[in-house]
């Protein structure tokens, strides 16, 4: 089992003036826009309220699934509090979504400025992103984002915001510092965290997380990176656009397993095309430091590996936060790696307690952890009967190019006994994708045997996460490719190629009997 420590305690943390909390890691470099960022999602100065009789919903958490909750429950007139221990916003805000694509925005730059000779562009002086500048930006836009998640905001809307660590106390109560509050419904939204797999040498020697890596102000001449799902090709594919020598390591055969293995290739090369050094099939891991550098000794399809690097990032799983909240004591059932038990309407195994987001469910999204907790606030506050399972969650991976999905997969088709079929566009017959010199990727749809309705696709292209979204729409409304295809699409753009599986579908159906009665029909009306 992955060793489950905080990984917080591998790094230095500071008090806050007046405030006992540490100062969170994410806070480092702790500069003007990182201290705006602090007074809105962790106020220095912050009094908790006075709880007030007993609250309609307690929500444990305010990442993306608590700070919805809280939000949507307080708009519909419920008595609601939220705690949150750290940095309001979660993950997404402070060391996930948003920083990680504000890299990676730049990074995109630096890559397409150094592609700019094919287009006939001569670029004299090569191309050198300055690294401290690149943080400071993806840091200023960071802190002019958070507004959204302020606890003023929080509080302005109706919501009692307490900051501090929760734990319940009984059925119906959690403590957080010196006050118990009383709840008829509990929401636990306390998310994830990077997970420490169990690889000799790992806790002797320092690295990173999400939780620290946008914290960096210089760039690693060398950055290793130990697993290749998606935070890991991300962040490998930013570093060596931005200049770094990487070498990402996957124990697995490739990169991001549980996509389509088409599309994982395509990624693959691109990265490697980049520079990333990709150590697929890395047995005998094994991590020790050396003069101020990390050594990673690895095997790989048969050869020895022994390198160095400055900067190492541990991408290898998430581990739900479970630990400390008392849930023993309140009969909510958990397991360490898969997170917090739910039933198909989100409920725990206490009826009074729910749970939502990354704690509780394996699409570990942004956008999958808003639309639970819209699940939470109908069942948990009104009695709804909203399912889980009723919800279709597509996601992305912010490589260059994108691999975006939703729905079954041909593996998970073949796995479930679901009989398909796979329609299949490639860029390489796409004149929008020739002409930006992007087609290296596809539009992959499988649908239900026979018919037009849709199981599930996968998308790899530069935009391969707003391309996604007509799928999903169609699939969610119960659109088939046929109405896709007969749905005009501007010319010359990428998301044509969806409208060309439609003309696919379609020409299936032109079986040689309709064909004929076609022919005779027109021979008739000639
Ligand atoms: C590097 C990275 C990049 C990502 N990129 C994307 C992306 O591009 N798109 C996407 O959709 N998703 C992305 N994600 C995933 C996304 O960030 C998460 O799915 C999302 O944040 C989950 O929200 P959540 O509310 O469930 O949990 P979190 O955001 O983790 O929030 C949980 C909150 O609970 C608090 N908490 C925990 N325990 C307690 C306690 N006992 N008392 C009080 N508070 C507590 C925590 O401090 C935290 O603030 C990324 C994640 C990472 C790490």
């Amino acid at each position: 089992m992955p060793d489950e420590r905080d990984t917080r305690a591998n790094h230095s943390m500071h008090t806050i003036p007046g405030n006992q909390m540490p100062r969170d890691p994410a806070l480092e470099p702790y500069d003007s826009y990182n201290r705006e960022l602090e007074s809105h999602v962790h106020p220095p100065d912050w009094v908790n309220p006075q709880p007030n009789g007993r609250y309609n919903l307690v929500v444990i958490g305010a990442g993306t699934a608590g700070l919805v909750t809280a939000a949507g429950a307080a708009g519909l007139g419920a008595k609601v509090a939220l705690i949150e221990r750290s940095l309001m916003g979660g993950d997404c805000l402070n060391v996930g979504c948003v920083p990680s694509k504000g890299i990676i925005s730049a990074a995109r730059v630096a890559r397409t400025i150094r592609g700019a000779d094919e287009f006939g562009i001569d670029v004299p002086d090569g191309t050198k992103a300055e690294f401290s500048r690149v943080m400071e930006r993806m840091r200023r836009l960071r802190a002019e984002i958070s507004p959204n998640d302020a606890a003023t905001r929080f509080r302005d809307l109706g919501v009692d915001v307490f900051l501090g660590e929760a734990k319940f106390t009984g059925s119906n109560s959690v403590r957080v510092g010196e006050q118990t509050l009383e709840f008829r419904k509990a929401v636990i939204a306390t998310g994830a965290r990077a997970s420490a797999p169990p690889i000799p040498g790992l806790q002797e020697v320092p690295y990173l997380t999400n939780e620290t890596l946008f914290s960096l102000t210089e760039l690693p001449g060398r950055f290793g990176v130990i697993g290749a799902g998606p935070i890991g090709c991300e962040m490998a594919q930013a570093f060596a656009s931005l200049g770094s020598e990487v070498l990402l390591v996957e124990a697995a055969h490739g990169i991001l397993p549980i996509e389509d293995p088409e599309a994982s290739e395509i990624v693959g090369r691109s990265l490697q095309q980049d520079g990333v050094r990709l150590l697929c099939c890395g047995k005998e891991l094994k991590l020790s430091g050396d003069d101020g550098s990390i050594r990673m000794s690895v095997e790989s399809h048969e050869r020895s590996y022994d390198e160095r690097v400055d900067q190492l990032l541990v991408s290898a799983g998430r581990a739900p936060n479970v630990q400390g909240l008392g849930l023993e004591t309140v009969g909510v059932e958990f397991d360490a790696r898969k997170g917090v038990t739910v039933d198909d309407r989100m409920r725990t195994t206490n009826p009074n307690i729910y749970a939502a987001g990354d704690v509780c469910s394996r699409y570990k999204f942004t956008h999958a952890a808003d639309f639970m907790a819209r699940i939470v606030i109908q069942n948990a506050l009104f009695k709804g009967r909203s399912k889980a399972s009723a919800l279709t969650i597509p996601w992305c991976t912010y490589t260059s190019p994108e691999v975006a999905h939703v729905g079954l997969s041909e593996k998970e088709a073949q796995d479930r006994g679901v009989a398909i079929d796979t329609y299949t566009q490639h860029f390489a017959d796409v004149d929008r994708a020739i002409l930006a010199g992007e087609t290296d990727g596809f539009v992959k749809v499988h649908t239900h045997k026979g018919t037009d309705r849709i199981a599930g696709a996968t998308i790899v292209a530069s935009h391969a996460g707003d391309m996604i979204s007509e799928i999903t729409l169609a699939m969610t409304h119960g659109l088939g490719l046929k109405k896709i295809g007969s749905t005009i699409h501007p010319y010359p753009t990428q998301a044509e190629s969806i409208r060309k599986l439609g003309d696919q579908y379609n020409r299936t159906r032109l079986t040689p009997l309709v064909k004929s009665l076609f022919q005779k029909w027109l021979a008739w009306t000639r």
